[in-house]
């Protein structure tokens, strides 16, 4: 006859349980809220509501309704002459048009560039789609802006037409929806607010720090902070290669004629740090 093995009795069960109980709530105080590191003597360079803190630089904000750019700003494109920029990958001139205080693509003239380099950023830039554009999905209303030449956000005429939606205004193409359709009827003036940061490479460890973006369409938050897959690609999941911190700003040639007007952008440093 086979006998079993003792079984724990109730009261070894009971204080089993209670011990697994206490060493709980030690871990849950050890790592739950309420646990995060306390600033000591030294921690901090000011204290609270310290006077004696530097003052932000003062900056007229400027007026988007007049195409009055911030004191601080760059200005891309003040409505008098591409100045600021040349075809894209050379030296030759920018071969847009403008028109009445409005830059509009010059179809196969290519895609333009900024002469300066930018990296992490704050862009804004008026677009609009000419009511006169017959748009059918990705074709006859389509434009972008491309940050270090490399990383687009999408322009399109997108309040009546249909697309895959990874390629509509306020898409970073191909990879992030925009959050809410924000886009204005066709013929209207759009903005865009952006603010773009940077991937950083190391020779050794490769990507240390993802490109992010957080974008405003027409006032209307559209992309949150997203992490950016890898330079933008067409058909194919995005990859990145390693490059500089910066590179030219880039508008598209579609092939249509997208007008923009009142660019301009403010270079950013790192993110503020607790001090
Ligand atoms: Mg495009």
């Amino acid at each position: 006859m086979k006998t079993s093995p003792p079984r724990p009795s109730p009261r070894f069960k009971f204080l089993l349980l209670g011990a697994l109980v206490v060493s709980a709530a030690a871990a849950w105080n050890q790592a739950g809220p309420g646990t995060l590191p306390q600033a000591g003597p030294g921690t901090f360079k000011f204290k609270v509501h310290d006077m004696d803190r530097p003052a932000p630089t003062p900056v007229n904000p400027g007026n988007p309704a007049t195409s009055v750019a911030p004191s601080d700003a760059i200005v891309l494109f003040n409505g008098k002459d591409l100045s600021a920029w040349t075809k894209a990958g050379s030296e030759a001139p920018a071969g847009w048009t403008i028109k009445d205080g409005i830059l509009e693509v010059a179809p196969g003239t290519g895609d333009i560039a900024t002469r300066q380099p930018f990296g992490d950023c704050q862009l804004h830039i008026e677009w609009s789609i000419p009511s006169g554009n017959t748009c059918k999905g990705q074709h006859g209303c389509n434009s972008g802006v491309f940050f270090l030449s490399r990383y687009e956000l999408q322009i399109l005429e997108s309040s009546a037409n249909v697309t895959y939606v990874d390629g509509m205004a306020g898409s970073l193409y191909g990879q992030y929806p925009p959050l809410v359709n924000a886009a204005r009827a066709q013929g209207e003036w759009n903005t865009y607010d952006v603010i773009f940061r940077g991937p950083r490479f190391d020779a050794a460890a490769g990507i240390v720090r993802t490109a992010t973006v957080t974008a405003f369409l027409n006032g209307v938050l559209v992309q949150d902070n997203v992490e950016l897959l890898g330079a933008t690609a067409h058909g194919a999941r995005a990859t990145y290669s390693a490059h500089g911190e910066s590179g030219p700003l880039k508008l598209q040639d579609h092939g249509d004629p997208i007008q923009f007007k009142n660019i301009w952008i403010r270079p950013l440093g790192a993110p503020q740090v607790a001090q």
